[in-house]
Order: structure tokens, then C-alpha cells, then sequence
């Protein structure tokens, strides 16, 4: 490139603009972490150029690697220096101007909203570098890349566009400094900063220096042995590496020694990370070879279904000659990833027991992804069940399949589940009512996930696990204790007019009609036929748009509720067949199934139709 480019001005991506709106213009109580940022950015330029030079020798640093702070507290300047990887004209482009991640969007949305932890968040979403323009009014930064000639400054008051020119600088890698805002002149202040380093960036494992010293312990934490680190140094070496302002719910560090060794340190956090639930099940657990980080994202490290998971992961014995694509496919690493797995589920089988209480809120935030691990690690399904916990119409807080085992009434030979989207609403949920009655547990699925390992697990200690909403409810084999003497409630006979009338006059809607054994206070549910799919895992599919039609259900009428036994009377009647309010009737009770089930009427102006005319008579009569 010649020597005669001008200086260039580019406008920022539509979201850069938005974000840098809602950073610049607002005052956030700890803004200071956009040195950790800005460290962090620099510590993984350090990371990328060592790795970089395992494959490309001519790109081994001449120096040390670290990183440098300079301030002028008159000038109310700071600059971050790193000799790490640096960046030329095209990775400007595209990385200081843009955000090319997906759930953007969403993520804009989340940082608008009021009392939201804005700083956190934006290191968290991996845009970690616009906190800068937290604190300045512009930010200059001046890098080279390594192995390549030019260097080139970035510039921007964050104001909607930024500039990129020539420049010269002596050795690879990134000088950003910041222009501080009146505001903010207490970040070109020594202790100031001396304090915010030992906080935020104790233990990455670069050097930070200010001057000949340097300021924090700058070696791999995981390397030390744990009785000498401390809760608080674990603390701070988690908020580094995972961009978080919360504590560690559980902290993990192992070593392993043996034919292959490897160490670990992990932490689940007590928070639930932004992404979480994204469509990419991206992993954020470091892979180190002998303390050179490798790379982040790999699912061959650990499975997605524990991608809740922050932390390292090192290991002297894996190859550092190999590309990143061949060591993810290295036995070794499949060794490593499966020990550790194990490991975490036995360490969460721990907190679960002895410590359910505490274990309640992990499960409350990474349960549904957890759970994943039924449908997903059939060869670590059994250890994943001892760990799950369900809301259940039981005894109060979380229940494990054992735990229900244990409950389960005398004569009972099912575990007895009802899946659907809220657990709040299922509690109340018609289907309950006689199960209730008799003091039978029933689990109350309500994560998405749930309908898919559901097919994959259908029976725990012996005893096949059965939807409440789906098949026969007979509940008269299981003893209540209370009452041995339990009237036959054989109201089917009384119900067969009734019956026949209502299969008439709704036909294919319905599979079929038939008394119900598993309603006491509702007159109405629907249910799935025995053998057909569940309704919540239908409805789930159809969401989907993974099919389009559901199967016809089974109407239950209550034989003991008041409305149907005045129905089945009127049904026995004659002149039945030309009635046309039991005709009304027979589509009202559907409908009020469905409502039930949140759904909507079949067609509801003829819903609304029909209900006028029965209140209609109704009142009419009364008068
Ligand atoms: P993240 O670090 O999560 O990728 P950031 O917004 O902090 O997000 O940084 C965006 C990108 O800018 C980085 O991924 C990196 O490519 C580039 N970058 C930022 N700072 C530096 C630096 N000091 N050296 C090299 N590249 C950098
Ligand atoms: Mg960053």
C-alpha cells in the first residue's frame, strides 16, 4: 500500500451507533470495567500472537509479551499497549466498526431497558472495546499486525463514524488510548488505577506494567496449588475471564495426573449468562495447551449441555504443533472432555445433596439446559437423571425422580408428569383434580425441553413415566390411606345418552367422549388418546412449524360434576334429538376444554353465539 492514502472516514454499523448512544450518554456506577475490557482485549492480542507463532516461527515476539499503561493525568489521557497480534487496515473494518454477532438485536433490546447492568453486559456480549467510549470523548487506537509492514490509527469520538489513516509504529501490536471525558479524569490518576488492575485483572497471565512495575501477579492462576488461592482471588479470576460482575455459584479446580494430565478450573455462574439459550449453544470454557490458550468456543472441550460453564481448561500432554482444527479432533482431547464432564456431574450430585437448597437456584437458572444432556449423552443419562430436579404438586420445592419414587402411594405404578409451558399455570391445571384428590405426586414439566427427553427416558427405577394429559387416568388401584372404603363411582351407564349425543353432534372434532375419572371440580378436559402424541409436545411442534394439524382429542366429562349430570338427564329425553341447547351445549363444553388449555375456541363466533343463547335461556327461565 503506498504511503499517499489519505486519511479515511467510515460511519459505524446502524447497532455501533445505537450502542455507542446508550454508552456514551449514561452514567453507569461501575464504568471502570472498561479497563477490564481494554486489558482483556489486550491479553487476548498477547494469546493470539502465541498461538500464531506455534505454526509460523517468524512471528514469535522479540519481546516479553505484556501489556503497558501510560496516563497523563494533566493531558487526562490513559493508553493500553500490548506487543500481541495487532490489527491491519481489514480487521479495522471489521472488527472496531461493526458487530457481526448474532442476537444483536436482542442484545440491544436487553442493554435498553431500565437498572440494566449495561457494563456487564457489553463484556459479556463480546463488544467489550466500545465501553471505552464510556469514559472518553476519543479513542485512538494505533496498531500493527504482526509479520506485516504498516501500522495504522483508528480514531472516533464515537459519534457515528471513525477514521482509519496511515501511521507508523516500531513494533507489532496495539496502542489504544483514551481521551478522557471531565468526568472520568480519575482514570489517568495512579491509584486509581493501581486499584482497578488488582481488582479486575489480577490473574491474567500477562504482565500489566505501569512504569518498571508491574501490577499484578501475571501468572496462570490454575497453575497454583488451591489451598493457596482464595475465594476472592477464584472470585476475581472468574469476572476477568468471563466479563461477569457476579460471584461464582460453584467453584471446580482439579488436577489430573496420570497417563493424561490436565488441569481444570471451572465456575458455574450464579447468574444466567446472556446467552445461554442462543441457538449456537456456543461453550466459553478456555482450552489451554501447557498455559497457551487455544481457542474458546470448542464443543470438543465439553459438551453443550454444561456450556453454562466459565473457566480454563489446560493440558501439558495435548500436541501445541497441531492446528486447531486436528487437536479438536484429537483422541486425546475426547479423553480429556469426557473425564471432565464426569467430573462436573459429580460435583453438582454433591451441591445436590448436600446442599439442595442452594442447588434449587442453579437449577432454577441452568436446569433446562442441563437437561439437554438427557436427550443428548445417552452414556451419561443416568448420572444426569440423579441430578435433575422437578417442580412438583408434592411436597414444596424441587423433587429428583428418587424422591418421587419414594412418595409414590401404595397401588400407584406410574410416575405421573403434566408437561406445558408454565409451571404456574399447570399447578392449576384441571387434569390435576383427581390426582389431587388423592394425594398423588404429579411432576409439573414446563421447560421445552422436557417433551424431548421424554421420549428418550420413559421409565426411572422400574416405573414408566406417564402424562396426566395423555390416555386412561385410572386412578382406582392407588390406596389413600384415608379412605379403604371408597364408594364405585360407575356413573359411565348414566353417561352413555350423553355421550352418544355429544359424539354425534361434534363428530370427527373429537376422537372420542368418555367419562372421566381424573376430573373432580371441572366439568370438561381433553386429553390425548393412548398411544397418540401428548398435547403439550403437540402444541410445541406446531409452534415449531414442525406440523400442521393436530390429532383429534378425547373430550372427559366429570360424571360427578352438577352441569353434566343435568345434561345427561336432559339426554335421556325423548325428544333428545331435536334439542337443539343440548346441541349448544355439546360445542360449549369443547370450547371450555380448550379455554382451559389456553387455547382458542373452534370457531369463536359461533362460541359466542352459542353462549348467548344458553344465557339467554338461562335467565329467561329464572325470572
Ligand atoms: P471481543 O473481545 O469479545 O471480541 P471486543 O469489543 O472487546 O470484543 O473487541 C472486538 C475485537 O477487536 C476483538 O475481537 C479483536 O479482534 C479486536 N481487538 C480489540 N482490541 C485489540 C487489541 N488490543 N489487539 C488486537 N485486536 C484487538
Ligand atoms: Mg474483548
Amino acid at each position: 500500500m503506498s504511503e499517499t492514502i489519505d486519511k479515511e472516514t467510515f460511519s459505524f454499523q446502524t447497532e455501533v451507533g445505537q450502542l455507542l448512544e446508550i454508552v456514551a450518554g449514561s452514567l453507569y456506577s461501575n464504568r471502570e470495567v472498561f479497563l477490564r475490557e481494554l486489558v482483556s482485549n489486550a491479553s487476548d492480542a498477547c494469546d493470539k500472537l502465541r498461538y500464531a507463532a506455534l505454526t509460523d516461527a517468524s512471528l514469535a515476539p522479540s519481546q516479553d509479551l505484556a501489556i503497558t499503561l501510560e496516563f497523563d493525568t494533566r493531558a487526562k489521557t490513559l493508553s493500553i499497549s500490548d506487543n500481541g497480534i495487532g490489527m491491519n487496515h481489514a480487521d479495522l473494518l471489521e472488527t472496531l466498526g461493526t458487530i457481526a454477532k448474532s442476537g444483536t438485536g436482542a442484545f440491544m433490546e436487553a442493554l435498553k431497558a431500565d437498572e440494566v447492568d449495561a457494563p456487564g453486559l457489553i463484556g459479556q456480549f463480546g463488544v467489550g472495546f466500545y465501553s471505552a467510549f464510556m469514559v472518553s470523548t476519543k479513542v485512538d487506537v494505533l496498531t500493527r499486525k504482526a509479520g506485516e509492514d504498516e501500522a495504522w490509527l483508528w480514531s472516533s469520538d464515537g459519534k457515528g463514524s471513525f477514521t482509519i489513516e496511515p501511521a507508523q509504529r516500531e513494533t507489532s501490536g496495539t496502542t489504544v488510548t483514551l481521551h478522557l471525558k471531565k468526568d472520568a479524569k480519575e482514570f489517568a490518576e495512579d491509584a486509581r488505577i493501581r486499584h482497578i488492575i488488582k481488582t479486575y485483572s489480577e490473574h491474567i497471565s500477562f504482565p500489566v506494567k505501569l512504569g518498571d512495575e508491574t501490577l499484578n501477579a501475571a501468572e496462570a492462576l490454575w497453575t497454583r496449588p488451591t489451598k493457596d488461592i482464595t475465594k476472592e482471588q477464584y472470585t476475581e479470576f472468574y469476572r476477568h475471564s468471563s466479563h461477569a460482575f457476579d460471584e461464582p455459584w460453584h467453584v471446580m479446580h482439579n488436577k489430573v495426573e496420570g497417563t493424561l494430565n490436565h488441569t481444570s478450573l471451572l465456575f458455574v455462574p450464579t447468574a444466567q449468562p446472556f446467552d445461554l439459550f442462543d441457538a449456537e449453544r456456543k461453550s466459553h470454557v478456555k482450552l489451554f495447551v501447557n498455559r497457551v490458550f487455544i481457542s474458546e468456543t470448542t464443543k470438543d472441550l465439553l459438551p453443550a449441555y454444561l456450556r453454562f460453564l466459565r473457566g480454563i481448561v489446560d493440558s501439558q500432554d495435548l500436541s501445541l504443533n497441531v492446528s486447531r482444527e486436528m487437536l479438536q479432533s484429537d483422541p486425546k482431547l475426547a479423553k480429556i472432555k469426557s473425564q471432565v464432564t464426569k467430573k462436573v456431574l459429580s460435583e453438582l450430585k454433591k451441591k445436590a445433596t448436600k446442599e439442595p437448597e442452594d442447588y434449587a437456584k442453579f437449577w432454577n437458572n441452568f436446569g433446562a439446559v442441563l437437561k439437554e444432556g438427557l436427550v443428548e449423552d445417552a452414556a451419561l443419562r443416568d448420572r444426569i437423571v440423579e441430578i435433575c430436579r422437578f417442580a412438583s404438586t408434592g411436597e414444596v420445592g424441587l423433587a429428583s425422580l428418587s424422591d418421587y419414587v419414594s412418595r409414590m402411594k401404595e397401588g400407584q405404578d406410574a410416575i405421573f408428569y403434566i408437561a406445558g409451558e408454565d409451571a404456574a399455570k399447570l399447578a392449576q391445571s384441571p387434569h390435576l383434580e383427581g390426582f389431587k384428590a388423592k394425594g398423588v405426586e404429579v411432576l409439573l414439566l414446563s421447560d421445552n425441553v422436557d417433551e424431548f427427553w421424554l421420549q428418550h427416558i420413559t421409565e426411572f427405577d422400574g416405573k414408566p413415566l406417564k402424562s396426566i394429559t395423555r390416555g386412561a387416568a385410572d386412578l382406582d388401584e392407588i390406596k389413600t390411606g384415608e379412605d379403604a372404603n371408597e364408594e364405585d363411582k360407575s356413573d359411565d351407564a348414566d353417561l352413555a345418552d350423553l355421550i352418544a349425543a355429544i359424539k354425534e353432534e361434534l363428530g370427527e372434532t373429537v376422537k372420542d367422549v368418555r367419562p372421566s375419572k381424573r376430573l373432580t371440580d371441572s366439568p370438561v378436559c381433553l386429553i390425548a388418546d393412548e398411544g397418540d402424541m401428548d398435547v403439550n409436545l403437540e402444541r410445541l411442534l406446531k409452534r415449531h412449524g414442525q406440523l400442521e394439524h393436530g390429532m383429534p382429542r378425547v373430550l372427559e366429562l366429570n360424571p360427578t360434576h352438577a352441569m353434566i349430570t343435568t345434561l345427561a338427564e336432559r339426554a335421556q329425553a325423548e325428544s333428545a334429538s331435536d334439542d337443539t341447547l343440548l346441541k349448544d351445549a355439546a360445542h360449549l363444553l369443547l370450547d371450555q376444554a380448550r379455554i382451559v388449555e389456553g387455547e382458542n375456541p373452534t370457531d369463536p363466533s359461533e362460541f359466542a353465539r352459542r353462549l348467548g343463547t344458553v344465557m339467554e335461556r338461562a335467565f329467561t327461565t329464572s325470572q
